[in-house]
């Protein structure tokens, strides 16, 4: 089965580059967001194998929405990566705190996000013991 994969992202010009790099690698299963309560919704709705998540985000911010997430039990392992375009100190121990797995800082790194997706899918893929 395909990766399906949750972008979640308000700007839409960082929304296009995410679904081109990503289609670039192959990932073509692409479900989209653009704020906060709408990535609960298609989340939910659709239960993704990976989130990238926008943390500054118009209605609930991208930290908000992996918290209420991570209390779901099918969301408890999903694979969160974060990017946000204000990296500060202490951002990055604020994220994996609210559940995040890991995070990019914006401009994004057209090797960097791939890379890193493909590592957690199969890392995912192992702990779970899922064959696909
Ligand atoms: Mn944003």
């Amino acid at each position: 089965m395909e990766d399906k994969i949750l972008i979640v992202e308000d700007n839409p010009q960082n929304m296009r580059l995410i679904e081109m790099l990503l289609k670039a690698r192959g990932f073509n299963y692409l479900l989209k967001a653009i704020d906060g309560e709408e990535a609960l919704d298609v989340a939910t709705r659709e239960l993704p194998d990976l989130i990238v998540m926008d943390i500054q985000l118009p209605k609930l911010s991208g930290l908000e929405v992996t918290k209420i997430l991570r209390q779901m039990p099918f969301f408890s392992r999903i694979p969160i990566i974060a990017l946000t375009a204000y990296a500060m100190k202490g951002d990055r121990e604020r994220f994996l705190e609210a559940g995040c797995d890991a995070y990019l800082p914006k401009p994004l790194s057209a090797r960097e996000l791939p890379a890193m997706i493909n590592e957690m899918l199969q890392c995912h893929r192992s702990k779970s013991g899922e064959k696909k």
